[in-house]
């Protein structure tokens, strides 16, 4: 009998979920893509408030060809759907007051930088990038693919020696340390790490990939915002046939001889041949399956290192802005004294490193005219107490750091304002103690070590997203749906 024409339900319609319904729909299944929110993209969804447009989640748009081979395979590049700009200088680093760093986008005027800081690095950054860019090559356009089902997968010679020669073993905090002494190049190199959930000390040294994907690949943004993308997958994935249902929240699902038979939800049940989980990961086992069917119990999933949480700001300001850039980040403060509040001795933090995002300053349609559309980030520890109380004692620190270093007046401007922390993440996404980005790339959670993707009880069940591989971050749960989807219809 054919495999095609299944049908199959997929849940939650963030970049894992578009992408799973996607793929699986061009294999000619009937795809159904049920989410629960109002709008769809899950963590990259929109607030529109008085002319402002502020994408809620991600707004750093790296490895650019990620999004090109998805789009590739239906026929499309990025430019039918978005303009994309690379930014250039990439972002600033703030050290402290009139002490600042501009990352330039061009490799000759990075190498400068970094002599400029310490004399005779710029050939260490040489050597840096160039073992950086074969950790990449090697890691996405190979590793990633792997579902890491199993260790078997990664037993060959050929594997083994390439995961020595990417120092999966030592840590990318210890390499960057071993080439550069400068507190300021160590932060710089140390910083994109930060994206995947846990500490340089924690990270394997694989992932300073994501170095070659900053400095060389480059920070790049579509033009009308990061929701751009979730419009483009969603229309391709309308082209293909899948039919969307928001508002709908997954509560349970019926059985028979170890397969799902039918998903039930807030609204109807629908029969199924297969199921693609690609909402929050401990969600789906805690609350969406039988005790005895989930994956991991509760005790497993607390043990798991998570991502840290976020707290957010949405600030609409009544004036432009000069003196800061698209994506500025405040290390002005100890870096390991926020990374142990964060990982080891879980609190609101004392003297937080924090990030603040300006997209109108490229792209108007986020502002309305002579406004300016602020992003402000904390990482925060996920499953702290949130209260307003401790949201505004942040937002003052922030906004004072920020005045401060900028020079620009800002409290008295602002029009809009909006806050999201952790219970906002758990109400709006299910979110396992909040977490803002998934499950941390430590190395004992790195490829096979990972939530598995395939369900160990239930044969047509297959969870995609940014807490099963390749990880967290918007490139990977588009692999990651791709993924799950190609698993999934092997066994349909
Ligand atoms: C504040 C923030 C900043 C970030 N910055 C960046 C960045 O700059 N660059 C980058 O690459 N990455 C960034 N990330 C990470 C990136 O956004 C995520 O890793 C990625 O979007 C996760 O996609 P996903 O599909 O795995 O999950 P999600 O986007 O969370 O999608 C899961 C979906 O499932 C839905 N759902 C949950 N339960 C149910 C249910 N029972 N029934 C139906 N639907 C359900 C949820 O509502 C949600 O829409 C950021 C994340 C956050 C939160």
């Amino acid at each position: 009998m054919s495999n095609l024409n299944k049908k199959v339900v997929v849940i939650g319609s963030g970049f894992a979920g578009l992408c799973a319904a996607g793929t699986l729909a061009k294999q000619g299944h009937k795809v159904l893509l049920i989410e629960k929110n109002e709008q769809i993209g899950g963590r990259a969804r929109v607030w529109k408030e008085k002319g402002f447009t502020f994408d809620m989640g991600p707004s750093w748009y790296w490895m650019p060809e990620v999004f090109e081979n998805y789009y590739q395979q239906f026929g499309k590049k990025a430019s039918d759907f978005y303009h994309l700009k690379r930014l250039s200088p990439s972002y600033r680093i703030y050290f402290g007051k009139n002490d600042q760093v501009d990352v330039p986008s061009d490799y000759q005027s990075l190498r400068n930088l970094f002599e400029e800081i310490e004399q005779g690095s710029g050939d260490k950054l040489f050597r840096f990038l160039n073992d950086a860019k074969y950790k990449y090559e090697t890691g996405m356009n190979d590793f990633v693919w792997r579902p890491s089902n199993s260790i078997t997968e990664f037993f060959e010679l050929r594997i083994v020696k390439a995961l020595f020669k990417m120092n999966l073993f030592g840590s990318v905090s210890a390499e960057v340390r071993s080439l550069f002494k400068h507190p300021k190049l160590r932060k710089l190199l140390e910083f994109p790490v930060l994206f995947l959930g846990a500490t340089p000390q924690n990270t394997p040294g694989l992932y300073s990939l994501m170095n070659y994907a900053d400095l060389v690949l480059g920070t790049w943004y579509p033009m009308g915002g990061m929701n751009e993308i979730v419009k483009a997958m969603e229309q391709i994935a309308l082209e293909q046939g899948v039919e969307i249902h928001v508002n709908e929240e997954v509560r349970s699902i019926e059985h028979q001889h170890h397969k799902i038979t039918k998903v039930i939800t807030s609204k109807s049940s629908y029969e199924v041949d297969g199921v693609i989980a690609a909402a929050d990961y401990a969600h789906v086992d805690e609350k969406i399956l039988p005790k005895e069917f989930s994956n991991y119990n509760p005790s497993e999933w607390d043990k798991k290192t998570m991502s840290p949480s976020s707290l957010l700001f949405y600030v609409g300001i009544n004036k432009r802005l000069k003196n800061i850039l698209h994506h500025n980040l405040f290390f002005d403060e100890d870096f390991e004294q926020h990374a142990k509040e964060i990982y080891t001795e879980p609190q609101w933090p004392s003297k937080p490193l924090f990030y603040v995002c300006c997209p109108s300053l490229l792209d108007r349609s986020t502002a309305p005219e002579g406004h300016e559309n602020l992003f402000f980030l904390i990482p925060l520890a996920p499953g702290l107490q949130d209260s307003e109380t401790e949201r505004e004692k942040y937002f003052e620190i922030m906004l004072d750091r920020l005045e401060k270093y900028s020079g620009e007046e800002i409290r008295n401007h602002i029009v809009v304002k909006r806050s999201y922390a952790m219970n906002d993440f758990v109400k709006d996404y299910h979110s396992y103690k909040g977490n803002a980005y998934g499950l941390a790339n430590t190395l004992l959670q790195t490829a096979f070590l990972k939530p598995k993707m395939k369900s160990k009880k239930l044969k047509n069940l297959f969870y995609a997203g940014q807490l099963t591989v390749p990880g967290p971050g918007v490139p990977p749960a588009i692999i990651s749906g791709q993924l799950a989807a190609m698993e999934l219809s092997k066994n349909l």
